[in-house]
């Protein structure tokens, strides 16, 4: 494992840091859970609004270190305003662990109003805001390449998987190869062929499908269900260097925000 950085104490310094860059820096409760989440918020409330989360999977350490360093090095898109949850798993990411101290998958509990503390606490705090976009950001542990989940509504095409696999490519950071027979990480009994079109370096989701197919929905399928038009997923291989995986992060969200 090439893993630089990974105390969560370390990473909520460095956020709460930011309030002298005018990042407005909070925690909020998670209610009926002994902790916080982090919730940062740039620009005016009044503008098209981006959410950016990392960190859902506490056992993804990339994600939440290239997030911190996407906001600090200003490369946010200034058209736009930005809700960021820094790292939505603090209990997951302190044990090194995917699901939560109470061995709940975070990222399956965007239903019903939330079943979880945490996806409660983001559902709560998102009640009343509107999202162009949302970002998700990931690390895939089997992967040797970078990846995003592009959801697609019915009669949409692909539009911003094929900018990121541009980007890495221009970079030369391997995008995934992805065939049938990649484990996408879902549960048995899946159908994954009536819900995924894969491709080099995207995975395109059947938006409608994977609604109805998941029992409790992920942070960015919630997001869509919503209104949010747009949600993407982005994966990076945690066998790969540190180094390489926040520099695809990077990539990944200012390719996006470019596009938006
Ligand atoms: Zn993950």
């Amino acid at each position: 494992m090439h893993d630089a950085r990974t105390d969560y104490d370390d990473l909520a310094r460095e956020w709460r840091a930011l309030r002298a860059l005018g990042v407005r820096v909070r925690e909020i409760a998670c209610v009926g859970a002994p902790r916080t989440l982090l919730v940062a918020e740039i620009g005016d409330a009044s503008a098209p609004t981006v959410a950016i989360s990392a960190g859902v999977h506490g056992d993804e350490p990339a994600a939440p270190w290239a997030l911190l360093s996407i906001v600090r090095d200003g490369l946010l898109d200034p058209r736009f305003a930005y809700r960021i949850w820094p790292c939505l798993n603090p209990s997951g990411y302190v044990a090194g662990t995917r699901s939560n101290a109470e061995g709940q998958d975070i990222n399956r509990s965007f239903s019903r109003g939330g079943t979880t503390p945490e996806a409660r606490a983001v559902l709560t705090a998102n009640r009343d805001r509107r999202f162009l976009l949302t970002l998700d950001m990931h690390e895939d542990f089997e992967a040797d390449g970078c990846y995003v989940y592009e959801p697609l509504r019915p009669g949409f095409s692909p539009k911003f998987s094929p900018l990121v696999v541009r980007a890495l490519d221009d970079a030369g950071i391997p995008a995934q190869a992805l065939g049938d027979d990649f484990d996408l990480g879902l549960p048995a009994g899946f159908d994954a062929g009536a819900m995924y079109r894969v491709e080099r370096g995207a995975v395109l989701v059947d938006y409608e499908a994977e609604v109805r197919a998941f029992e409790g929905l992920p942070g960015s399928l919630a997001s869509m269900y919503r209104g949010t038009p747009v949600a993407l997923t982005f994966e990076t291989p945690r066998p790969r260097p540190w180094q390489e995986r926040i520099a695809a992060h990077r990539l990944f969200a200012t390719a996006v925000l470019a596009a938006s």
